[in-house]
């Protein structure tokens, strides 16, 4: 069995929350014992809404955040506590893409220097062989050598997150995490990002995790989902899995409210209704029961059990098999207008090779 690039067990980090004169410190927790691995070559995409923790196990898995409680291992060797040379090269091997690509990158500094300065602190490169890498980083990515002159604000915001994804790509790394790498960009350039990301991943054998609120975005990239609620993993799936047949009502409903619906989804499918509750003081038993359409007494008192499925498919609903007999909750239907338009527009704009 294939072992996993990386992974998370029991993982758990809390902030400390806006505290009051003599009130006692409060605090907030942003995961909650979350276990999960991501395995060579696939693209795992972590979703939920604002609030979910999402990017915060994200940077959890990168150790750009230290964890409150739990584990992180990078290919088999435990690095929660990694320190010195070892966070260095880990810094080298883990990278991230950000989601903004206007604030992510330094007025300041030339295309030459963003992309340059990782293989300057890194990989201490002359001058002329740091010009020459960055050169073929952005031929890589699909930018003409000549504008490494250049600055950021010249640049659109494919182009700026496509010199974004150069300076992630500059020391070779073997896994890159976006964190809502395309959610700030207009839907055409979004699909082309989304496929230079795709070739990226192929032409250079990486691993990647892909956080993310866009689920079209995630039903193009994706090969596994974990859906987020508060802080906790509540379904994790393939993609065809979580579009086709979801199981936790969060991410049912999650799905039927999408702007884009997956159109599989039955209009019997109750949409998400209310707020997200405050993650300083989430509902006890289970955390969606405030927002849930089967929710029952047990479901108030109990926390729910995270249940493996045949195929490693991982739910954690009391209700979870009581809901999905009636399989008109997940029935398939034809897709819409909307969704054919979409997916027309995808390939269109995948297919055009400059910004
Ligand atoms: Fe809804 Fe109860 Fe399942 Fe929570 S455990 S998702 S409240 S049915």
């Amino acid at each position: 069995m294939t072992k996993p690039i990386l992974e998370a067990r029991d993982l758990s980090k809390r902030f400390s929350g806006p505290t009051r004169l003599f009130a006692p410190k409060r605090y907030v927790t942003a995961v909650d014992r979350v276990s999960l691995s991501v395995f060579p070559g696939e693209t795992l995409a972590i979703v939920g809404e604002s609030g979910s923790g999402k990017s915060t196990l994200g940077r959890l898995l990168l150790r750009l955040l230290s964890a409150t409680e739990g584990r992180v291992f990078y290919q088999g060797e435990e690095i929660t506590d990694a320190r010195g040379s070892r966070l260095n090269q880990l810094r080298r091997e883990l990278q991230i893409i950000f989601q903004d690509p206007f604030a992510s990158l330094n007025p300041r500094m030339t295309v030459e220097q963003i992309v340059g300065e990782p293989l300057w602190l890194h990989q201490q490169m002359s001058k002329a062989e740091r010009q020459g890498r960055v050169a073929e980083l952005l031929a890589t990515v699909g930018l003409p050598a000549a504008w490494a002159r250049r600055y950021p604000h010249e640049f659109s915001g494919g182009q700026r997150q496509r010199i974004g994804i150069a300076r992630a790509l500059a020391c070779g790394p073997k896994l890159l995490l976006g964190d809502e790498p395309v959610s700030a960009l207009d839907v055409s350039v979004q699909a082309q990002v989304v496929n230079l990301l795709e070739n990226l991943k192929h032409q250079f054998g990486l691993t990647m995790v892909v956080v993310a609120h866009g689920l079209a975005v995630i039903r193009h990239m994706s090969d596994r989902v974990a859906v987020m609620y508060l802080g906790q993993i509540v379904e994790m799936a393939t993609v065809d899995e979580i579009f086709d047949a979801p199981l936790h009502p969060y991410t049912q409903a999650l799905i039927a409210s999408a702007p884009q619906a997956q159109p599989g989804i039955n209009r019997q499918t109750p949409l998400l209704q209310g707020d997200l509750p405050n993650p300083a003081s989430p509902p006890q038993g289970c955390r969606f029961h405030t927002r849930c359409p089967y929710v029952t007494e047990e479901c108030r008192l109990c926390e729910p059990i995270t249940q493996v499925l045949e195929g490693g498919r991982q739910v954690s609903c009391h209700r979870w098999q009581e809901i999905n007999r009636d399989r008109s909750i997940i029935q398939i239907a034809p897709p819409s207008a909307a969704f054919l338009r979409r997916r027309a527009l995808f390939e269109h704009a995948a297919s055009q090779t400059s910004l």
